[in-house]
C-alpha cells in the first residue's frame, strides 16, 4: 500500500491564518494517502480551525500546544524568536504515542502555514526511505536553497545556503522529510529552546541521519517544488461586524 504522509502544520491565530490553512488544506487536497496533524498555538482548539477541519474533510489530528510566553516575548527581531517547536514536539509526541513501529508505514513532513507547495513534492516525500531532501525556493536571501550533488556519486557533498552553509544540515524546514520508522526508533528527537534558531533543523536532522546518507529528491535536487513564501502582514483598518475572515 502507499505509504501515508504524515504532514506536521504548526499553525497561529492572526488575519491571515484562515487564508493559509485554506490554501494548505486544499493543497492537501489534492494528494492521496494524507494524514494531516494541525497543531494550533493556543491555550485551545478554536472554532475557526475546527471548522476549517471539518469543511476540509481531510484525515485530521487536531492538537493544540500554547508556545511559552518567555519565547514569544524575547526578543523583538522575528528571527531571534524560535517558532513552531512547542507545536512540532506536540505532533511528534502524538505520531509516538499512536502509531506502531513496523506496523505503521509512513513518512513524516514539516508542512508550515504559510509555504506554497507544489503537489509533486508529495511524490517524492513518499519515496523517503530514511531522511529525503530537495530544494526549497526563495528562502535564506537566495531564490533558492539546495543541496549540492557529488556529481561522481550522487550523492549530498554540500549545501548551497544563504546562512551558514557550513551548518552540519543547511537545510530549511521545508526541504526535509523523514521516514515514520525512524521517527518512531529514535523517540529522544525532539525541537528545544536551546538550539540556536537557526540550528534546529541541524540538530533534529542530526538524530537521524548524516549527510553522507541523505537521498536527494526532486530530480537530484534540480527541482524546486516548494517555496518559503512569507505572507504580508495585512492593513486592517477596520472591522465588518458579522463575517469570520
Ligand atoms: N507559528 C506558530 N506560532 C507562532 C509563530 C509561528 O505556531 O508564534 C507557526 C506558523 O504558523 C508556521 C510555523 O510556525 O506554520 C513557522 O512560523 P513562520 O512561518 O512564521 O516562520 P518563518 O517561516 O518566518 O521562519
Ligand atoms: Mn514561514
Amino acid at each position: 500500500s502507499v505509504p501515508t504522509i504524515y504532514a506536521i502544520t504548526p499553525t497561529y491565530y492572526r488575519y491571515v491564518q484562515k487564508a493559509e490553512l485554506t490554501r494548505i488544506s486544499q493543497t492537501l487536497k489534492l494528494v492521496p494517502n494524507v494524514h494531516w496533524i494541525v497543531v494550533e498555538d493556543a491555550e485551545e482548539k478554536t472554532n475557526l480551525v475546527r471548522n476549517l477541519i471539518l469543511e476540509s474533510k481531510l484525515i485530521v489530528t487536531h492538537l493544540n500546544a500554547k508556545t511559552p510566553p518567555f519565547e514569544k516575548f524575547k526578543d523583538k527581531e522575528r528571527w531571534k524568536k524560535h517558532r513552531g517547536v512547542e507545536q512540532r514536539n506536540a505532533a511528534l509526541t502524538w505520531l509516538r504515542n499512536n502509531l506502531h513501529l513496523n506496523i505503521d508505514k509512513g513518512v513524516v513532513y514539516f508542512m508550515d502555514d504559510d509555504n506554497t507547495y507544489n503537489i509533486k513534492l508529495f511524490q517524492e516525500i513518499r519515496k523517503v526511505k530514511k531522511v529525503g531532501v530537495w530544494p526549497v525556493g526563495l528562502v535564506g536571501g537566495l531564490n533558492v536553497e539546495t543541496p549540492i550533488l557529488d556529481s561522481a556519486t550522487g550523492k549530498v557533498k554540500g549545501y548551497r545556503s544563504g546562512w551558514k552553509p557550513n551548518r552540519p544540515f543547511a537545510i530549511d524546514m521545508a526541504g526535509f522529510a523523514i521516514n515514520l520508522d525512524l521517527m518512531l526508533a529514535k523517540p529522544n528527537a525532539m525541537f528545544s529552546y536551546t538550539m540556536e534558531k537557526g540550528l534546529q533543523e541541524s540538530e533534529f536532522l542530526s538524530y537521524f541521519t548524516t549527510k553522507e546518507e541523505l537521498e536527494p529528491l526532486a530530480d537530484n535536487c534540480t527541482k524546486v517544488y516548494v517555496w518559503h513564501t512569507r505572507t504580508e502582514k495585512p492593513n486592517v483598518n477596520g472591522v465588518v461586524e458579522g463575517f469570520e475572515v
